[in-house]
């Protein structure tokens, strides 16, 4: 459906000569799953904007966000791994567990024996797990150095940028620029001037409609003693002018004083002089990038997968510049020693993360084989299926519900909710969440 009167001026075309994302205007507001969602107008099509998830959300739907994106990736990633996590089992069959709620809370279902991609850049499912575990293994260090006399500042780093550079381009500059700046005497000099004994450094991307690709680096910065403002922002100045100075030879624009490097002090309980949390705990801000929310003009990569997953072109072509250029990169980066300061152990690979199936305590309640979980995938329905052993009364009755469920897909009638064989089609995409998913049902 065509946003009717939407002026063709807010097409715009971009350096391939097709069309770009453009702003998006709010059009109206809709209502899924009892949150308010914008009907914004892309490229003279409404597209209804992911519902703002936040922790505050069932968690039921944020993994049904995560495993709805997830299937977009299937049908528009062109990593292997990531188009083939958790559609396929690993060795024809797939182990179907339910956990008993902690404290009188809700069952949880978990699956095993499925492929997983372990991408921390590209796949909703398998990057929430590994932020997790990132977040708390800094929302752990942090809360054990307040107990010292130590003191924590954020440290924002950012480039200049339009809408012409390619992200390999800025995000190669961005992480090349950032070794230099903490590589030799002057840095260890600093360090040891302004008290820093240790950092963690996480990356974030977001694409602009006007600016384009916008990578930047947020560095915690642990302190071993208080830091005055006037040190503060000594250190401050000393960072710009060597970042500035090591992205200018990398060959990209000289960033603003105003804005290349911003270092704010944060307190011992999180709050912070100007810097704004999004999440409520540092480790969240740090590492669960997935759970913020783009602003208005700014999309987050997992809304371009969305967006691509729906069938927008510009944002399939964003999309796979996106995941190119983050393959293979780490997202994350602690600097020598500080995890054994905060006596958190060795780090844990993104595979070894993903490898966690939390069914420690699971009972098994059945085995899908390879066939019919191919069915439950065509319908779309893997999310439907952890909901349905979620809200089973007892294991008998989860059983009993898997068994209905699987029988249904096989013969192909789904009396269950579907997402049409995984994929939306654009009208159904504008009809304003209508024919949204069974998955995202009685959530929230
Ligand atoms: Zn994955």
């Amino acid at each position: 459906m065509l946003a009717a009167g939407l002026p063709m001026s807010t097409l715009t075309p971009n350096r391939a000569g097709t069309l770009l994302l453009v702003p998006p205007s709010p059009v109206r507001s809709v209502e899924l799953d009892g949150r308010a969602c914008e009907v914004v107008a892309v490229q003279g099509l409404e597209l209804v904007r992911q519902p703002r998830i936040t922790r505050s959300a069932g968690s039921a739907a944020r993994r049904g966000q995560r495993m709805a994106g997830r299937r977009a990736a299937w049908r528009v990633s062109t990593i292997r791994a990531v188009a083939s996590c958790g559609r396929y089992a690993r060795q024809g069959v797939v182990e179907v567990h339910r956990l008993p709620g902690e404290d009188g809370g809700s069952a949880r279902a978990a699956l095993t024996g499925l492929m997983t991609c372990s991408s921390v850049w590209a796949c909703p499912v398998c990057a929430a797990h590994i932020m997790q575990a990132r977040a708390e293994d800094i929302t752990t260090g942090a809360g054990r150095h307040r107990e010292s006399a130590g003191a924590l500042g954020m440290l924002t780093l950012t480039l200049r940028h339009k809408r012409t550079d390619t992200l390999a381009q800025l995000l190669g500059g961005l992480l090349d620029s950032w070794r230099r700046v903490i590589n030799g005497e002057p840095w260890k000099r600093a360090c040891a001037k302004f008290g820093v004994v240790g950092f963690v450094r996480s990356t974030e991307i977001t694409y602009g409609a006007a600016n384009g690709w916008h990578p930047h680096l947020h560095v915690l910065m642990v302190y071993g003693q208080p830091i005055s403002d006037e040190q503060r922002e000594e250190f401050e100045f000393w960072i710009y002018e060597r970042w500035a100075g090591f992205v200018e030879k990398y060959g990209l624009g000289i960033p603003t004083r105003k804005r290349g490097a911003l270092l704010q002090a944060i307190d011992a309980d999180g709050a912070d002089y100007g810097f704004k949390l999004q999440e409520r705990t540092l480790g969240w801000e740090m590492a669960r990038g997935d759970l913020k929310r783009g602003r208005a003009d700014r999309y987050l990569p997992f809304e371009l997968l969305w967006a691509a997953g729906n069938g927008e072109v510009a944002a399939v072509e964003l999309w796979h510049e996106y995941e190119q250029a983050t393959q293979g990169r780490r997202a994350s980066h602690w600097s020598k020693g500080l995890r054994e300061l905060w006596r958190l152990g060795d780090e844990r690979a993104d595979e070894e993360i993903t490898a966690d199936d939390h069914t420690t305590g699971a009972t098994l309640v059945g085995l899908v084989e390879e066939e019919d979980w191919a069915a439950v995938i065509a319908h779309g329905a893997d999310g439907y299926l952890l909901e349905l052993i979620e809200t089973a009364r007892d294991l008998d009755h989860a059983a009993e519900l898997l068994d209905g469920l699987l029988h249904d897909a096989r013969s192909n009638q789904p009396d269950f909710p579907t997402d049409t064989r995984g994929r939306h089609t654009r009208n159904q995409m504008c009809r304003s969440g209508v024919s949204r998913p069974g998955y995202l049902k009685g959530t929230g």
